[in-house]
């Protein structure tokens, strides 16, 4: 086991996460945007389930079993990013471009980063991984005070990357 998992720090390590049942494979990850959820404790929560209007994302029953995603099924459109509680969705894009690839996230914080902003992106721990430049932000009613950023940064940090770091208020 790596050095950080689920239990050590709270959030799952890669090898933790490509050992879920939800996590996307190589070829998943390659027929264009998809939803990545990082949701491996047992807890009884389904709002991911039933957001998907493709019928993509099956929890079931008990409750409490963790979610599952059909790759076939998912379209990469970002329902279930904003519809989930612990904010353990993310939507990926590894065919965005030759060099680059495109995440988009939750955000939660104010103020929002504006199109064009060159942020810094994280990985699991917090830790900075690279920059990336803002692509877009959705954060329409349906979003339920959840924005949802979109950002490009370099491919070869595809697996690394899940969200940004907070934007400091300028006081
Ligand atoms: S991104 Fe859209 S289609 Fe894919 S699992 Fe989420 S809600 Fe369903
Ligand atoms: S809504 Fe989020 S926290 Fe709840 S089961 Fe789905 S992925 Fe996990």
């Amino acid at each position: 086991m790596s050095e950080f998992c689920l239990k050590t720090i709270g959030a799952p390590s890669l090898e933790e996460l490509r050992n879920s049942a939800a996590f996307p494979r190589r070829e998943d990850f390659m027929k264009g945007p998809i939803a990545v959820i990082e949701c491996i404790e047992e807890i009884p929560c389904n709002p991911c389930e039933t957001s998907c209007e493709k019928g993509a994302i099956i929890v079931g029953s008990p409750i409490t079993n963790l979610p599952r995603i059909d790759f076939e099924k998912c379209i990469g459109c970002g329902f279930c990013v904003a519809a989930c509680p612990g904010l353990a969705i993310y939507i990926k894009d590894y065919t965005y471009s030759e060099q680059e690839a495109r995440i988009s996230f939750p955000y939660e914080y104010f103020p929002f980063p504006q199109k064009g902003d060159i942020v810094q992106l994280v990985g699991r721990k917090g830790e900075k991984v690279c920059s990336g430049t803002v692509v877009g932000i959705q954060n329409g009613k349906k979003n339920d005070r959840t924005a949802i950023v979109s950002v490009i940064y370099p491919k070869i940090f595809f697996d690394e990357v899940i969200s940004m770091e907070r934007i400091k208020n300028k006081s």
